[in-house]
């Protein structure tokens, strides 16, 4: 079938709006007709090519939609059902799996390619995914479907954004009721994060992020305090603001070096410092060996999420109020206006364009 789809070909281009194919639905194939997705940071780091893959590539990983067509041997969803699409694909067999860490499963990596241009040359989608565009032809393992009259641009968000903000927080950090918390960046991770530390009763949450939108919008979300980095000395000010210890828990939301060293600095002795952005692969972050002595540094891939078991949960929270997805949507844009929602990613003026027309 022939779709409308936004396609990188070229690394640092703006995305060409293109007509592709989607190639025959193949045994475990699903079609999935795209009702909403989120612009992440990551379709954004995949343009310029911060993320190596290479064009030409459609773009888009946060997506909920309706399934249109199965392949023969498809079980884990059927025709008609409302799903939400995950960036990883876990077998369920495989050792990583049964560790309970879905979000390291390689099974089905590389990912196949999924549609072809007007001359039969391959296109490929990113994460096995891309969501820029009206359907996207997915592995069902990517899928999860679920049961809600949740607008799509608010469901979208769970796929890539929440899943990984909210799952840092609850999954990986394990955040304890009562304790003080640090997010460095607040773009829709970092509110995600913010987010899931309301949910798990922290007592105080120091929002910092550069950008005066982003902090006054973490207040809504329930941080306590928004402290700008342009302002003032950050970690001196979290320090104050903890006796002089620094935070239990430290959430690095941006993925770069610099902000890793200062989610580092804001971590109490005994505390967790959790790098949750995705950093260049050939990015180095120096700790003093004897700092690893005194608090623990750790990673949160997707937000250490296993998204058939926390999509659902995630779902439920919003539904009863406990998760603001609506507030997390800056606005809702065509296909057609994907580059200029780049260009407001860049500007730090949103935290989550959506396509919800294409
Ligand atoms: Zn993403
Ligand atoms: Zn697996």
């Amino acid at each position: 079938m022939e779709v409308r789809a936004a396609v990188l070909q070229r690394h640092d281009e703006p995305l060409e709006i293109d007509r592709i194919r989607l190639l025959d639905v193949g045994a475990h194939d699903v079609i999935v007709r795209v009702d909403a997705s989120g612009i992440c940071h990551s379709d954004l780091s995949a343009q310029n090519g911060t993320l190596p893959f290479p064009p030409p590539l459609i773009l888009g990983h946060e997506a909920t939609g309706i399934v249109e067509a199965v392949g023969a041997n498809v079980t884990r969803v059927a025709v008609g059902d409302r799903v939400i699409s995950s960036i990883v694909a876990p077998c369920g067999r495989c050792f990583l799996c049964t560790q309970g860490q879905p979000y390291f499963c390689r099974t089905y990596q590389p990912f196949p390619v999924h549609a072809a241009d007007a001359e039969g040359n391959p296109v490929g989608s990113l994460v096995g995914l891309g969501s820029f565009a009206e359907c996207m032809k997915v592995l069902e393992f990517t899928l999860v479907p679920v049961h809600t009259d949740l607008p799509p641009e608010q469901l979208a968000l769970i796929g890539c954004g929440v899943m990984t903000g909210v799952g840092a927080a609850l999954n990986t950090a394990q955040v304890t009721p009562g304790s003080r918390v640090a997010v460095v960046g607040c773009g829709g991770v970092g509110q995600s994060i913010v987010q899931g530390a309301v949910i798990a009763g922290a007592s105080e949450i120091y929002a910092i992020d550069l950008v005066e939108m982003k902090r006054q919008a973490a207040l809504r979300f329930g941080a306590t305090h928004a402290l700008d980095p342009g302002a003032g000395d950050v970690v001196e000010a979290v320090r104050e603001l903890t006796d002089g210890l620094g935070a239990d828990y430290a959430f690095e939301a941006v993925g770069q070096r610099a902000t890793i060293q200062v989610a580092r600095q804001l971590t109490r002795a005994g505390g967790l410092c959790v790098v949750v952005g995705i950093p260049k692969r050939t990015d180095v972050v120096e700790v003093p060996a004897f700092e690893i002595l005194q608090s623990t540094l750790a990673g949160s891939p997707y937000g250490s999420g296993f998204p058939a078991r926390d999509f659902p949960r995630l779902v439920k929270l919003a539904e009863t109020g406990r998760l603001d997805l609506a507030s997390m949507v800056s606005e809702r844009i065509r296909l057609d206006d994907v580059n200029d929602a780049f260009e407001a990613m860049k500007a730090g003026t949103t935290i989550r364009s959506v396509i919800t027309s294409f």
